[in-house]
């Protein structure tokens, strides 16, 4: 391709990415611009914010979570909202240390209030430890784990909403993986309403862009850190799905969009039955489950007193 070619559609600067649907070129400059503008839409069309909210950013101190927290940094006093930033530290060692830095520096670099709860302080133990002997289900207690320890920094902020930062990677993987379980209720489950009383709404502003999209936000806003993985990533189906939607969106591009409007159809067509359904309380820690004993309590083996 010549460089005359290779140039930002808007302003002849050298570009640095290719996007389609529509189709453009873009300098640095504008995909910045490009990138905010499509998250600011979709926060508006979906109405995930009102005035008034104080919005919780679920900030782990990772790439997606860094590039959230910037942009509603920028977008919330726009839309009369404000901003708090909570991170959850599971207790994960040579992983957690870091990222936990990386979440201080960018909360004191802005300005954001930051509230940190500990699986140690709310569960009584580290992951690494809740994990000895069952390493291999690392992803599904943390992730069960985390859920409730998100939730109970949420009621300690007084937060309105949870601001999560999956991509749209993340949501097609999460769509795939359902298909691939048969589990439809997860599938057109839809947690964006919350439970009044319990959950509040969540969001997912960042699910218009994908994970390369975000990667290249933050190496050209200069945010980029390399960090290392978490030791019980890829211990999931999750990777094995990562990797072969990867290769299914580089052989054929919109795959990803394309599950995502699937999942919508399916949500749109199974209409109230998409809601979480009828759920009881927990009979040991009076939490909301669907069962008579929620999964945090399961995993953490609790017994009635
Ligand atoms: Fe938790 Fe799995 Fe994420 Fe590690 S990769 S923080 S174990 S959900």
């Amino acid at each position: 391709m010549s460089s005359a070619e290779n140039r930002c559609s808007f302003c002849r600067e050298p570009a640095v990415v290719r996007l389609t649907e529509p189709e453009r070129r873009l300098c640095a400059a504008h995909f910045i611009e490009d990138a905010g503008a499509r998250v600011l839409a979709a926060m508006k069309h979906e109405c995930m914010v009102s005035p008034g909210d104080r919005v919780a950013v679920g900030l782990s101190g990772g790439k997606d979570s860094t590039a959230l927290l910037l942009l509603l940094h920028r977008f919330l006093p726009t839309l009369g909202a404000t901003l708090v930033a909570v991170t959850v530290d599971e207790g994960i060692a040579s992983y957690r240390e870091e990222t936990l830095r990386a979440a201080r520096d960018l909360t004191t670099e802005l300005g954001v209030e930051h509230v940190i709860v500990t699986f140690a302080d709310l569960f009584g133990e580290d992951l690494d430890r809740l994990l000895v002997g069952r390493e291999s289900q690392g992803c599904t207690v943390c992730g069960v784990l985390r859920r409730r320890a998100l939730a109970e920094a949420v009621k300690r902020v007084g937060a309105t909403r949870l601001a999560t930062g999956h991509n749209l990677d993340d949501e097609a993987q999460s769509v795939l993986m359902n298909v691939l379980r048969g589990d439809l209720p997860r599938l057109v489950s839809d947690t964006s309403t919350g439970q009044p009383g319990h959950f509040v709404p969540r969001i997912k502003p960042l699910a218009v862009l994908s994970e390369k999209e975000i990667v290249t936000y933050l190496l050209l806003r200069g945010y980029f850190r390399d960090l290392p993985e978490c030791p019980y990533a890829g211990t999931a189906l999750r990777s094995e799905v990562r990797t072969m939607l990867a290769e299914l969106e580089h052989r054929h591009p919109g795959t990803m969009t394309r599950l995502m409007r699937f999942r919508d159809g399916a949500r749109r067509s199974a209409g109230s039955a998409a809601s979480t359904g009828v759920l009881g309380t927990c009979r040991i820690c009076g939490e909301l489950t669907s069962g008579e004993v929620c999964r945090v309590c399961g995993l953490l083996g609790r017994k009635e007193r």
